[in-house]
């Protein structure tokens, strides 16, 4: 937390934990009753792969099985049929080795899809379970295909999640899910990153007013985004680096904001993400946006993931500096605070024990004083007692070199 008005730093974890927690701001929509009698559920050991049902929010209103008359081109496919607004996958295994590129897809159709009206629009996708990578979501009876790269980083086995339904997006329908595919991929490894900026000039919202940014906040947030090169690198003695920041300043206003936090929604803009991640290896994404008005006096949230890459959003006002503490001056302090929700996210993932971001007053490290470069610089060099701070195989990125090759099963 920055203790000025507009500033509170919020870790919003949008997806992750909302795939462990059931509470997450979900209500039952009024347009579809629940059907009388709940569905069974149950595994159906079928072929060689290993799977089963992986998670439901709501066990009674999903149905897991295979079937073999409904296929793309393989012998069978996975279905995971919500019989009512429901967010429910099945989990299919696969050995990996560590610290390599993967790329999992599936051809994907959803029959019968009806979204919740009251959530986002939900839909099947293919991710790994346990974490917060996932592909874009489908909502058709077309045959699509959907695939999502990944690092294993240090696993040993993954679990595909074929999902239907999201958090805070439930939907129903059958999903289907055929030719699932593992590849594996040459990969390099650097703790070099590259990052990609995208800054929204302007909001046109249903039910908020509009806001715009000008040339000069353009300047300025270049500016302040550029010093995170320095910043980081010195925080982490040497341990992480920024080699590249790919800007891009985007007129298409943003249209669609979440309920509840009024942050971006990134689902809504996945065209424009999407068609500047193709081939292009970023390690996190950076969005600042003219929400600073909107979105609830959060200047920035983090620990987010879109796709496979970290993702921020930083939400300013025309015209105003970005919150930062002025003794000692640290403009980008903002950005900086929410790479390191990104860090502390993969770190988590290697390393549970990993401390929050936020701890740093356990540590002693006092709120909006020496929190700032002293808790960082202890943070990210993992000074800590216990070895708490960040471990340092979360700075590792990785960059897929040559083609991939199919991975068998089990
Ligand atoms: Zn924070």
């Amino acid at each position: 937390m920055i203790y000025t008005k507009r500033i509170i730093l919020v870790l919003v974890i949008i997806l992750g934990l909302c795939l462990a927690m059931s509470a997450c701001n979900r209500r039952n929509g009024r347009e579809q009753a629940p059907p009388d009698t709940p569905t069974a559920s149950e595994p159906l050991p079928d072929d060689s792969i290993k799977w089963e049902p992986g998670w439901s929010w709501q066990s009674q209103y999903v149905n897991f099985r295979t079937d073999r008359d409904t296929v793309y081109s393989g012998e069978y496919s996975i279905v995971v049929d919500n019989t009512y607004f429901n967010d429910a996958w099945a989990a299919v295994k696969y050995p990996v080795i560590p610290n390599s590129m993967y790329r999992i897809s599936a051809m994907v159709k959803v029959e019968n899809f009806l979204a919740n009206p009251n959530d986002s629009i939900g839909g099947a996708s293919i991710g790994i379970a346990g974490t917060f990578y996932q592909s874009s979501r489908h909502t058709t009876g077309q045959w699509t295909r959907l695939e999502l790269e990944f690092p294993s980083r240090e696993m040993t086995e993954m679990a595909i999640a074929l999902r239907n339904g999201n958090s805070s997006a439930t939907s129903s329908g059958t999903a289907y899910f055929s030719d699932i595919r593992i590849e594996k991929a040459e990969t390099v490894t650097s703790t070099e990153w590259k990052i990609l900026a995208l800054i929204f000039l302007n909001l046109d919202a249903p039910g908020f007013p509009p806001e715009s940014l000008n040339d000069e906040d353009v300047q300025h947030i270049r500016e302040t985004i550029g010093m995170i090169k320095d910043s980081l690198a010195s925080i982490s003695g040497g341990l992480m680096k920024i080699n590249l920041i790919d800007f891009d300043v985007l007129d298409e206003p943003i249209r669609v904001l979440n309920p509840g936090t009024n942050s971006t929604n990134h689902e809504a803009i996945s065209r424009i993400l999407d068609e500047r991640l193709v081939g292009d290896n970023y390690s996190h994404i950076i969005l600042v946006t003219p929400l600073g008005n909107v979105a609830q006096g959060w200047s920035g949230l983090g620990g987010m993931v879109y796709r496979n890459i970290g993702i921020s959003e930083i939400h300013r006002v025309s015209g105003e500096r970005f919150g930062f503490p002025s003794t000692p001056p640290f403009p980008d302090a903002v950005f900086v605070h929410e790479i390191l929700h990104d860090l502390e996210r993969i770190s988590k993932e290697i390393n549970p024990n990993t401390a929050d971001l936020h701890d740093n007053d356990t540590f002693g490290y006092r709120d909006a004083q020496d929190e700032w470069r002293a808790w960082y610089t202890a943070y990210m060099r993992n000074t800590l007692p216990g070895g708490k701070g960040l471990d340092r195989r979360a700075y590792v990125v990785y960059q897929r070199k040559g083609n991939f090759q199919s991975v068998e099963p089990y």
